[in-house]
């Protein structure tokens, strides 16, 4: 007897029709004329489009509605205003702030079908651990609803004491379990080179990946990335190590982001392009034309390197928008990447699955036996028709359970 059955899927990337048997949270049988009997409860997939999760690599959850009333023009205004933000609720507060707003958000990428997101969480001055402890806390909360994993946002922007005391709080995050990968910012401190040095070396001795914030600038330095790449393969990380942004790649000569981009491929980075809130804030300062700040996405396509999209900041001083709708930043990514033939957009939908799967280093992703069921329904049976037409994602599966539906209603009164 299965806890579910799904009738008359078409299966993502199989492309063949079949019925979906799951227990304990995994699929167990992918078969022709299962019985609508042998299901507790049976889903009639009528031919549609069943796939893996949405995977949503970089998101920003401790930063969520905290927008002010001033509007943030650049990367380092919006930094300035979150601070502001921060310093604006009580400490003893602050772990029910991040937990209300970020519990807000978790519920939205749910209903949208996203099934394991990654959240960059600060460390910094005037929260310390209380943003990455309350997290940890929602995490648990919602296991089985969604899968949340943490990186560190390890703040670099006060005095060499400061920045000890945040390098020793996050080597404390790493031994007690609290986050999942080592990341920070430090493309954007003078001392660039050294805090990325350090960050390897605490990700190295407490064994756990990295996922970096890199190059996330209009100027034509991508020095960090580069630096990256060479780290990763000294400390034989290959794999292991996330890049998140790299727009200055925009802003340098072909032959050299044709060097870097090689030299990416061979350290085997994963790229993390965050296309809407890019286009918000990068060339600022630019006359028309204005550049549109996003990474080389065909580029890395092109090299063999595993990239994926992802919906970085929502309703914060960052970005003022969005929802974190994946299928939404999907049809964004084939938009600004000028991706539209039907295989640039099958490529563009595995950029939000299982590109960026491999990215979170998730083993039992996808859709086989065994596999974790976590699966969207759409209503149509076609990956370049979902993307197009927004499609409604009708049920969104969590380790074998329903935790999300949808229904579309419009009437046209002509
Ligand atoms: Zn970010």
């Amino acid at each position: 007897m299965y806890d579910l059955l799904i009738k008359n899927a078409f299966l993502y990337e199989i492309g063949k029709h079949k019925d979906l048997g799951i227990k304990n949270g995994k699929i167990v049988e992918i078969g022709e004329g299962i019985p609508e009997t042998s299901g507790l409860e049976v889903i009639q997939a009528n031919g549609n489009l069943v796939a893996p999760g949405f995977v949503d690599s970089h998101m920003h959850l401790d930063k969520v509605f905290s927008l002010g009333t001033t509007e943030s023009k650049t990367l380092a205004s919006a930094i300035v205003e979150f601070t502001n933000y921060c310093n604006s609720i009580k400490k003893e507060d602050w772990k029910q702030d991040v937990k209300r707003r970020a519990k807000e958000v978790a519920r939205m990428v749910v209903k949208s079908g996203t099934t394991t997101l990654r959240t960059h969480i600060n460390i910094e001055a005037s929260t310390d651990l209380y943003s990455v402890e309350a997290i940890n806390e929602l995490k648990n909360e919602l296991k089985d609803f969604v899968d949340i994993k943490i990186t560190s946002l390890t703040s670099f922007y006060d005095g060499p004491e400061a920045i000890d005391k945040r390098l020793d709080l996050l080597d404390y995050a790493c031994k007690n379990g609290l986050i999942d990968f080592v990341g920070g910012s430090p493309h954007a401190h003078d001392n660039w080179e050294e805090l990325t040095d350090k960050l390897f070396t605490i990700a190295v001795r407490n064994n756990l990946p990295i996922d970096f914030h890199v190059n996330e600038s209009d100027n034509p330095d991508i020095r960090n990335f580069e630096q990256i790449a060479d780290l990763t393969m000294k400390y034989g990380y290959e794999g292991l190590v996330s890049c998140g942004h790299v727009t200055a790649l925009n802003a340098v000569d072909d032959q050299t982001a044709a060097r870097v981009i090689a030299k990416a491929k061979k350290a085997d980075l994963q790229i993390i392009t965050l296309p809407s809130c890019n286009l918000y804030l990068m060339g600022r300062n630019d006359k028309q034309p204005i550049r549109r700040g996003v990474t080389r996405i065909r580029e890395f396509l092109e090299a063999g390197v595993n990239i994926s999209y992802a919906s970085d900041n929502i309703c914060d001083p960052f970005r003022p928008f969005g929802n974190g709708d994946m299928l939404e930043e999907g049809l964004l990514t084939a938009q600004v990447a000028q991706m539209a033939t039907k295989s640039e957009l099958e490529t563009v939908f595995r950029m939000g699955t299982i590109n960026p799967a491999k990215t979170l280093l998730l083993k039992d992703y996808g859709l086989g036996i065994g596999k974790q069921a976590d699966l969207v329904i759409f209503d149509t049976d076609s990956v370049a028709e979902a993307l197009i037409r927004q499609a409604t994602r009708s049920y969104v599966i969590k380790k074998g359970k329903i935790v999300a539906r949808n229904t579309k209603i419009s009437e046209i009164i002509f």
